[in-house]
């Protein structure tokens, strides 16, 4: 008997998810392997219940404290960016907000360092985590535009709000041929960006408009 509260019904059901990775399909979402998450992960336990019913409509939904959690296609595309270029072992991630992308982003890669400056949302990350048995991940409270100083290089670094210029340290604790995915600019005009480390520079392509919320510093 499948577990009803993860694998869903009505709503939440594998045909609503279905609906959503077709709709990512069309906008060009082509990771075989990030679609197959965006199906598996039930995006549902991420929102307060009453929200369910609208957990696998792309959009962004409320998740407490004046955040919310990302919209599918910003997850999909973020993820599918940042694994263009190989397999990755060490991924940073910058604002864990509820979970979502966290989980959707962990069984792709060897292990997640994931950071959130507000303590109640990663305290309720890591219990929603811990359920759906996803394990390669560490959590640190704190202001993750410092990076992760003990735990560096990252091959991979994706961080979910958006600051008005990249922080320095992000890009120190990125290892050659590794990808820094990262919204930039203030709000009403920010781009997605993609940082690779070369041997001698530094590469950024812009990957279109995008929304987030902005990144903050301290902790909450
Ligand atoms: N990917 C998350 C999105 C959360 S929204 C999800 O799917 O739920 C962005 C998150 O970044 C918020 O929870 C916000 O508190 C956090 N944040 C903002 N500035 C931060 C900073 N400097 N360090 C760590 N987290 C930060």
């Amino acid at each position: 008997m499948p577990d009803l509260r993860f694998s869903g019904i009505g709503m939440t059901s594998a045909r609503t998810r279905d609906r959503l990775v077709q709709r990512l399909r069309e906008q060009g979402i082509t990771s075989l392997a990030v679609l197959d998450r965006i199906r598996n992960v039930p995006r549902h336990i991420f929102v307060d219940e009453a929200l369910g019913s609208r957990a696998y409509e792309d959009t962004a939904l409320p998740i407490g404290f004046g955040q919310t959690i990302s919209q599918p296609y910003i997850v999909a595309r973020m993820t599918e960016a940042l694994l263009q270029g190989g397999p990755l072992q060490k991924v940073l991630e910058v604002g864990t907000g509820c979970g979502y992308q966290t989980a959707v982003l962990a069984p792709l890669v060897e292990r997640v360092y994931t950071i959130e400056r507000i303590e109640p949302l990663l305290d309720r990350a890591k219990e929603r985590l811990k359920e759906l048995g996803v394990r390669n991940v560490r959590f640190r409270h704190g202001d993750g535009s410092a990076g992760w100083k003990t735990q560096a290089p990252f091959d991979g670094i994706l961080v979910a709000a958006a600051p008005l210029i990249v922080p320095e340290a992000l890009l120190k604790q990125l290892q050659v041929g590794g990808r820094l995915l990262v919204p930039v600019g203030p709000e009403g005009e920010q781009e997605l960006v993609r940082f690779t480390r070369r041997e001698q520079r530094i590469d950024r392509e812009s990957l279109g408009p995008v929304a987030f919320v902005p990144l903050l510093g301290g902790t909450g």
